[in-house]
């Protein structure tokens, strides 16, 4: 009898979504404190995870990550990191490529001391030199260079994502992240809520709005990062991030458990963890 009734939790298990709600940075309270103390304060609070944020450069030391690693593993937080924003993959200058190359390598390597479940990063622009078609091949062979390198260093848990992103002269929609991810299977698309509604003109409104993009994403059920925020736009580009509002994630987390997708959501509003707390009882 008890069989029967742990095989039908099984069946049902592989078909639930589980959401983790998180933050990027330090959290407001902690301005100016350590990364390991602002993941202990998130346990306190009730978040589940954090991402580590190397705005200019990577800047955490080897020793540093491992620790801050061993922290979060204690306090149940879940890691993730995001790659300095000066990256273009596919820039008509080869210099820049292949800094950009090295900045996302530095960062797989702390992501893998700190045990982080992805390392994210903004991919490229597009230039006059190339069509969109070549920016794509561009972002495509740097990608799969970034693979053989995670092989080759034996990076295996921290997963490399590519950013939705919320400008029309950024690389990054859902058709090029869809075919980047079904060229590379091994590349994982990070959807930015706030980009997506920003580079669409604000085309979210309805739970079919978010589930869109999830089923042309994530229809194997993989889990799936994301970042999540109100965002000010004008002309399909993104201005700047602005508090949550809590109606738009109902309509999210709605699609996420329509579709059953397992989540991690970062809040990038500029009130941090005092919106996630916000968010967190409406995926619980
Ligand atoms: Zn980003």
């Amino acid at each position: 009898m008890l069989g029967d009734i742990v095989s039908v939790i099984d069946d049902h298990r592989v078909y639930t979504s589980m959401i983790k709600i998180g933050i990027a940075g330090v959290p407001l309270a902690l301005k100016g404190k350590s990364t390991a103390e602002g993941v202990e304060y998130l346990a306190r609070i009730g978040l589940d995870a954090l991402e580590v944020q190397f705005v200019r450069q990577v800047s955490m030391k080897e020793e540093t990550a491992v620790q801050v690693g061993h922290v979060a593993r204690e306090a149940k937080i879940d890691l993730s990191v995001h790659a300095p924003y000066m990256i273009n993959l596919a820039s008509e200058d080869p210099q820049i490529i292949e800094d950009s190359k090295n900045r996302i390598r530095l960062s797989l390597d702390r992501g893998h001391a700190l045990g982080a479940r992805i390392v994210v990063f903004h991919s490229a622009y597009y230039t006059k030199k190339y069509t969109k078609d070549e920016t794509y091949e561009l972002v495509t062979d740097a990608c799969a260079g970034l693979l053989d390198y995670m092989r080759d260093r034996g990076i295996e848990r921290t997963q490399l994502g590519v950013e939705l992103l919320g400008r029309q002269s950024q690389f990054g929609t859902v058709d090029e992240l869809q075919r980047l991810h079904q060229e590379l299977p091994d590349i994982r698309p990070v959807i930015d809520f706030a980009h997506l509604h920003a580079r669409c003109n604000g085309c979210l409104h309805t739970v079919e709005d978010y589930a869109r993009p999830l089923r042309a994403l994530f229809s194997d059920h993989s889990h799936l990062h994301s970042h999540f925020s109100g965002i000010e736009f004008s002309k399909g580009n993104e201005r700047r991030h602005l508090p949550v509002d809590l109606v738009q994630f109902r309509l999210l987390v709605s699609a996420l458990k329509e579709n059953a997708c397992d989540a991690t959501i970062i809040c990038e509003s500029p009130l941090l963890e005092q919106d996630a707390v916000k968010m967190k009882p409406f995926v619980e």
